[in-house]
Parts: structure tokens; C-alpha cells; sequence
């Protein structure tokens, strides 16, 4: 016993959610350890958001050349080689974990190579490299997900992939179909389709995006479709079968395609890390049970990231990794989830935050919406992003605004400013008397309270809504 190293706080799992809660409780001032099974960075830096969102840069600017002759630029011949993009995103991500082994490096963290398991409330056993049991007054766990996969058609990683395979791949399938139309499915059929790969897209349920709101479904169907990605919605793909000529999949009629993706979720790394062992019993779907606090029901263990809510988004790993550092070093920190931004990079791109127009009347609210067209934008017109609109979803008797969904160029960023309204409860004149720079995408919420309010300033007069 003598010999277990002891630390103030212990982080299971490195990725957005762990390695930001390690600095906060180092920056604290604590003895802090991160074990860590693979690489720091976890998910979304090594498989996840980064790669990802590194790929799709290179099928925005593709397709951005291809509608260079509308701007009086006449490009000549324009190729890739799909080997030299992946080769990009490589740099990028292996730039991106020497940045954050440094950043752990620097704030005096022990980072231990292994993979950990909770013996008791307050030790975890390491297998692997570090191999070792160390003692933590408190923990925090951030084991993260994987793909989850279906039993009918498992993954063989070379025709039926997922996510992170996919990922992997150097070179291009000349068609794939994606099982599954939530935000990753939907995220690889825009990039896909701009790389000039036949994309089918099969969903289960009756639209795509099904989580977000109809009318932002609605849209991305309409562009996808003039796109020509294939979309099937409510079909339950009943098989997968491969042969050396691709795969198939049996949804009542054939579809074929050289690959296939399964997106259909993720499962939680909460079986295998001895949670038993501390008296912490996870829900059935495997997510553990946290107060505000991101405290677990056993005091001084904490959980973060996907494990620990239904949002599985890199910003609220890190946010509630923070929380819970705060609280694992004397803080009395807690989470608040009115004004998450959500964030989808399909071209156009999505920003969603708080509430949809149906959620607010089933929350019992009198909403109105204020929306408005990119089109009627200065700044979109002149750089040729006329697709989308923005709306926001106002309480009629307050003006408090309690949703906002934007669909178009930069929507990932501008949804920024909503977040921002919504979490200091701002009213939607507040947004209408707040001078926006023109010519910018920022004036889609200028004109869109106006709109919200009555006095739209660039479109025809109407009344006030509601
Ligand atoms: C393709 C894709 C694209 C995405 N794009 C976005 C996006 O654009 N924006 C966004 O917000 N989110 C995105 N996400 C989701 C995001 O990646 C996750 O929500 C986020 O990574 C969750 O963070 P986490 O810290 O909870 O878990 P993870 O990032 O999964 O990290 C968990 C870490 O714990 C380690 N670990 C697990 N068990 C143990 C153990 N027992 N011992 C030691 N280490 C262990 C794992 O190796 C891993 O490194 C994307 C996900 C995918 C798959």
C-alpha cells in the first residue's frame, strides 16, 4: 500500500472532456494524474470533430472552385488526389496532440499510458505501459463512446465502416451508402457528395436530422437533394451483405454501393471500468447518473463528456469537465444546458441552440418565429451564399428569446451570438437595437427580430407576428 502513488485528483480518459478538466484542477493547484488508454486528444481531436472538420475543408474549397466562373475566375482543370487530403488531416491532428501533450506537460500532470479501472472509490488500477494502482481523494471520470454497432451487419472496417474507419480510409469509394441521417451520417454525405462519390442515405426514422428542428430538416433534404444524394427515410435496413463487387443493403428494394457506413449512434465506455467497484450503477443505456454538480452518486467521483448526458458534443465535455474540476478542488460549480449551440458542417452548414418552435409550445410558451432569408442579404449576394435562412423562437409576451436555428454559410459560428442572447436571457429587441457591421452574415439576427417584432427593414411590411 505504501507504495501507491497518491494524487489530489485523478482523470479517467484524456479526451475534450478529461484533459480540460485535468488543467482546470492543476491550474488549481492539485496533484492531478490522466490515464489515458490511447492518445490524448481523445474522439474528437484523433477521430472525431478535427479530422473530420479537416476533410470537409477540403470538399468546401472543391466545390467553392468548381463556382469560380461565377465570380469571372476561370479555373482551367480542376483535380484532387483524395490521398493528399487525408495526408493533410493527419498533419493537422498529430500537430493538434503534440499541442495538448504539451499543454498537459506544462501544467505538471502526470500522464499515465494505460487503460484504468476503478477498484475502489478512490484507487484505479492501470494495465498497460504505466502499469500501476494509484489513489485519488477525488476522480473524474471521461471514458468517452464508440461507434456503436449493429448485430445484424458488424463492421469489417474494409466495406462496412464506421466512423473512424472511414476516416482512415486514403482513397475514395466511387459510391457509399450511409446508414443512419443523424449529424455524423449527414456530415459525411455533404463531404462525400462534394468529392463526387454517389451517396445514398438511409434513416430509419421519417427525416433526416430527425433531433433537430422539421424546419431545418426540411431544408438540408431540399439540398441534399438538388445535390443528388439519394435519401430514404423510414427504412429499416435489414442487411448488409458484401461481395467482392460492394455491398448491398435490403431495405425491402436493393441498394448497392462500393462501401457502407453505419452511423447509428455510439455506445459508452462505461461496461469495463469498474464502476461496480466504486457503487456507481449507470443507467441501461450505459449513461452515468450526475448531479449539477457533475458529481455521481458516490461523493468525489465525478463523470463528464458522452458518459455523462444525452449531449455528446466536444464543447460540453470540456465545459462539464471544468465543472467538475472546479467542484473536485473545493468549487461549488454547476452545469447549465439552456443555450448549448449544436453545430453541423454539412455545406450549408447548421448552428442550432435552445428551444425549436415545437418544443417551446410543448413547453407551454406563446412562440413566434422571425425569420429571414440569406437571400436577402447584402454580404451573402456579393460573395454567392444565398442559400438558407435564420429564425429565432421568441416568448410573444416577454420578447425573450428562446431558440434560435440558422441554415447556411458560416451558420456554425454565426449561431454564436444566440448562445450568447440565450444564456443572459436576452430579449429580441435587445438583438434588434444591437448595431450589426454591414455588410455581414450577423444582420440575419438583426433582421430577423425585426421581423420577429414586426418592422422587417428588407422585407416587405407584414405585420407583427403572432
Ligand atoms: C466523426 C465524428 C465527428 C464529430 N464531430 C463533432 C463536432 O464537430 N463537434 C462536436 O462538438 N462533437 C463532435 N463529435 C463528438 C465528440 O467527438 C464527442 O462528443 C467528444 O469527443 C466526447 O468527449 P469525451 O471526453 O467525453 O470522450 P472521448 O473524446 O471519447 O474521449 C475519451 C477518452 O477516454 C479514453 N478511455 C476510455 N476508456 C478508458 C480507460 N478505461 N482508461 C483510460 N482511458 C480510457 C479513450 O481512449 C479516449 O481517449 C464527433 C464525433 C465523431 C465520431
Amino acid at each position: 500500500m505504501s507504495d501507491i502513488k497518491k494524487y489530489d485528483v485523478a482523470v479517467l480518459g484524456a479526451g475534450p472532456g478529461g484533459y480540460p478538466a485535468a488543467i482546470r484542477a492543476a491550474q488549481k493547484g492539485a496533484k492531478v494524474a490522466l490515464i489515458e488508454t490511447a492518445e490524448v486528444g481523445g474522439t474528437c481531436l484523433n477521430r472525431g470533430c478535427i479530422p473530420s472538420k479537416a476533410l470537409i475543408a477540403n470538399g468546401e474549397l472543391y466545390r467553392q472552385i468548381q463556382k469560380s466562373n461565377e465570380f469571372g475566375i476561370f479555373v482551367e482543370k480542376v483535380s484532387f488526389k483524395y490521398e493528399a487530403m487525408a495526408k493533410r488531416k493527419d498533419e493537422i491532428v498529430s500537430q493538434m496532440r503534440k499541442n495538448v501533450e504539451g499543454l498537459v506537460q506544462s501544467n505538471k500532470i502526470t500522464l499515465l499510458s494505460g487503460y484504468g479501472r476503478l477498484i475502489s472509490p478512490q484507487e484505479i488500477k492501470i494495465q498497460g505501459k504505466d502499469a500501476q494502482t494509484i489513489f485519488a481523494e477525488n476522480i473524474i471520470l471521461a471514458t468517452g463512446s464508440e461507434p456503436r454497432e449493429i448485430q445484424a451487419f458488424p463492421f469489417d472496417q474494409k466495406q462496412i465502416l464506421d466512423s473512424t474507419s472511414l476516416l482512415n480510409r486514403t482513397e475514395l469509394p466511387k459510391s457509399i451508402i450511409i446508414v443512419g441521417a443523424g449529424v455524423i451520417g449527414c456530415e459525411f454525405a455533404s463531404l462525400y457528395n462534394s468529392l463526387g462519390v454517389q451517396v445514398t442515405l438511409l434513416e430509419l426514422l421519417p427525416r433526416i436530422l430527425p433531433m433537430e428542428a422539421e424546419e431545418i430538416s426540411l431544408a438540408l433534404t431540399q439540398s441534399f437533394t438538388k445535390r443528388g444524394i439519394q435519401i430514404k427515410t423510414n427504412v429499416n435496413v435489414q442487411s448488409l451483405q458484401t461481395s467482392k463487387n460492394g455491398v448491398e443493403a435490403n431495405i425491402g428494394e436493393s441498394v448497392k454501393a462500393e462501401i457502407a457506413l453505419v452511423a447509428v449512434g455510439r455506445s459508452l465506455n462505461t461496461k469495463d471500468i469498474g464502476l461496480e467497484k466504486a457503487g456507481i450503477v449507470p443507467e441501461k443505456n450505459g449513461i452515468i447518473k450526475v448531479n449539477e454538480r457533475m458529481e455521481t452518486e458516490v461523493p468525489g467521483i465525478f463523470a463528464v463528456g458522452d458518459i455523462a448526458s444525452k449531449w455528446w458534443l466536444a464543447h460540453v465535455a470540456t465545459h462539464q469537465g471544468i465543472i467538475a474540476a472546479e467542484n473536485a478542488t473545493g468549487g461549488n460549480e454547476r452545469m447549465h444546458y439552456n443555450a448549448i449551440p449544436s453545430v453541423i458542417f454539412t455545406d450549408p452548414e447548421i448552428g442550432t441552440v435552445g428551444m425549436t418552435l415545437a418544443q417551446a409550445k410543448e413547453m407551454g410558451y406563446s412562440p413566434i418565429v422571425g425569420s429571414y432569408p440569406f437571400q436577402a442579404l447584402g454580404k451573402a449576394q456579393a460573395s454567392k451564399h444565398t442559400e438558407g435562412f435564420a429564425q429565432v423562437i421568441v416568448d410573444k409576451p416577454t420578447g425573450q428569446i428562446l431558440g434560435a436555428q440558422i441554415f447556411g454559410y458560416e451558420a456554425t459560428t454565426l449561431i454564436a451570438e444566440m448562445a450568447v442572447a440565450i444564456a443572459n436571457e436576452l430579449t429580441m429587441e435587445s438583438i434588434a437595437e444591437t448595431i450589426h457591421a454591414h455588410p455581414t452574415y450577423a444582420e440575419l439576427w438583426m433582421e430577423s427580430a425585426f421581423v420577429a417584432l414586426g418592422t422587417p427593414l428588407h422585407l416587405p411590411p407584414r405585420k407583427r407576428l403572432g
